[in-house]
């Protein structure tokens, strides 16, 4: 590494550091996987080269296509809420930058992942493979029905703002499994977990958050 190169790798490191502490802990992270995960994600990775210096910023950043990297807090929170372990498969709605599915790779077994924009994907797998994250399996197309050749999964984590819960997603979820996906209400959307458990299905809200829109919804029927 040049002089540089070393110089902003270490401005990484703490400003990584400093970001559990003052914006996961102290906002109430506690399970102590996902902040290990989140420590060991190099978010700089996955923000395009004119935004790296803001990489570790609190707050979602643009990824270019209209799209944007999820602000540390909610990538943590969404992780926590999905309450993944070490042998479960995982699917993630809406690839963007690739940095959510870095983090909950390093929590399960295995990630399925799928992008709407072919640009986003390729971007989004050469960023991994860089990194050498081996067990994300990365798709294009539409994700809004989920992706039933990989069914079920432990968990399914929906990266941009539904109009409601889709069945369809529910569907693809394995016996205890949850599925964590911004619902609208109003304005914003609130982060909602549906749980399938032996009693039927649990549902419960959580952090309001801002997400880009789901696209592809249109064709979800009434309880769909
Ligand atoms: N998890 C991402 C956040 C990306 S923003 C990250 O950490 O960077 C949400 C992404 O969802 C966008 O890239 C958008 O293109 C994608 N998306 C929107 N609708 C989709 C659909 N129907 N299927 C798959 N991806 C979709």
């Amino acid at each position: 590494m040049t002089d540089a190169r070393e110089q902003e790798h270490g401005e990484h490191e703490r400003a990584r550091q400093r970001m559990i502490v003052e914006q996961l802990r102290s906002r109430g992270i506690h399970d102590e996987r996902v902040l290990e995960a989140m420590a060991s994600v190099q978010r700089e990775a996955f923000v395009v080269e004119s935004e790296r210096p803001r990489a570790y910023a609190d707050n979602a950043l643009p990824i270019g296509l209209g799209q944007t990297i999820s602000q540390p807090y909610m990538v943590a929170r969404v992780s926590e809420l999905a309450r993944i372990t070490a042998n479960d498969v995982v699917l993630e709605v809406g690839l963007g930058s690739g940095y959510q599915a870095a983090v909950l790779s390093r929590l399960a077994k295995r990630v399925v992942a799928i992008e709407l924009l072919p640009a986003l994907a390729q971007r989004a797998a050469t960023a991994l493979r860089a990194l050498g994250i081996d067990n994300v399996e990365v798709h294009t197309g539409d994700g809004s029905r989920g992706y039933e050749q990989g069914a079920p999964y432990d968990a399914i984590v929906v990266s941009a703002g539904a109009p409601r819960i889709p069945n369809t997603l529910v569907a693809q979820l394995a016996f205890g499994g949850r599925l964590v996906i911004p619902i609208s209400a109003g304005e914003q959307h609130v982060l909602t977990r549906v749980e399938r458990t032996a009693e039927g299905l649990v549902t419960t809200q959580h952090d309001p958050c801002m997400y880009v829109p789901l696209r592809r919804v249109g064709g979800w029927l009434p309880h769909d």
